[in-house]
């Protein structure tokens, strides 16, 4: 048996799981959180804790935002088996699965702005998905445009292929996937290669990831991740979504807001394996709390 962050697990086979911040910012204690999970998660049951770097938005990615990762995980006592892996060095692999999916004639290319895609918002029933407003399809079955032009997929083409599929959460059980809520996500983007989607869902294969362990966050998007596992014939991980820390508005902590920075934390000479010691018996920073499950 093994507790993490309160939550009983039974025995599995773990061969991976991963801490795979974007280095957009500084790293909190919500990240601090995250990396513990995934870390003690793969520890308990030997499997090896791996750090990527999602690197993949060159315009917000910053150097010195994965130094002070690279230091801040060394800091808390989270030590990654073997050297940081970074998303911007997997760039072909990613064109590849882009080639394997046109071939199959499930993406398209989209020239819209985001402009253009508020104004035929305005023009027809909007749908909404978690993301808000659904892609209204405006390029799909379009054969040229001029500028700029982003991948999206065709949802309803892909779900049709794949058929019913479902994914299990270690702590909220089992999933069925429903990624047509989301409508024609972007798959590769107009400022950057590969969207997140894509990135991450051939990560996970290529670092044989056998569990991802995140947040709560991100638990709607494992319907789309799963749907590409299928279309590029991946393994399918299993998955545990940990709860996240809310500030005293029961925000998610968030780079942007006021939590302060693990960097500063480390650079004012406070104990890095204090602050996860307090995070494993559950003791929270005053103010800030848990989800629940
Ligand atoms: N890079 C993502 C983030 O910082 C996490 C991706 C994931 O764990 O799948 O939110």
């Amino acid at each position: 048996m093994g507790k993490i962050a309160g939550v009983e697990f039974a025995p599995q086979v773990v061969s991976a799981t991963r801490f795979a911040p974007s280095p957009n910012g500084r790293l909190h204690i919500g990240h601090a959180f995250s990396a513990l999970c995934a870390h003690d998660f793969a520890r308990a049951f030997g499997g090896k804790f791996l750090l990527r770097i999602e690197d993949i938005d060159g315009t917000r990615s910053r150097p010195e935002h994965i130094a002070a990762i690279i230091d801040d995980m060394a800091w808390l006592g989270l030590h990654p088996d073997g050297a940081p892996l970074f998303q911007s060095q997997r760039i072909a692999n990613y064109a590849a699965a882009l080639e394997r999916l046109k071939e199959k004639g499930l993406v398209y290319q989209c020239w819209c702005t985001r402009s253009e895609i508020a104004e035929a918002l305005k023009q027809q029933p909007v749908r909404h998905g978690p993301d808000g407003p659904v892609y209204p399809g405006t390029c799909r079955g379009r054969s040229g445009g001029d500028g700029d032009f982003c991948w999206r997929l065709d949802m309803e083409k892909a779900v049709a292929l794949t058929g019913p599929l479902s994914w299990i959460d270690l702590a909220a059980g089992p999933q069925i996937a429903n990624p047509a809520i989301f409508g024609d996500v972007v798959l590769w983007r107009k400022d950057a290669p590969a969207s997140y989607h894509l990135a991450a869902t051939l990560d996970d294969a290529t670092d044989a990831i056998s569990h991802v362990v995140r947040g709560m966050d991100l638990f709607a998007y494992t319907a789309i991740h799963r749907l590409l596992q299928q279309l590029l014939d991946l393994p399918q991980p299993l998955y545990w979504h940990h709860p996240l820390l809310l500030d005293d508005s029961g925000e998610k902590l968030a780079k942007s807001r006021a939590s302060k920075p693990l960097s500063e934390l480390r650079e004012a000479g406070e104990s890095g394996a204090a602050i996860v010691a307090a995070l494993r018996r559950g003791q929270l920073p005053l103010g800030i709390t848990l989800s629940r499950p």
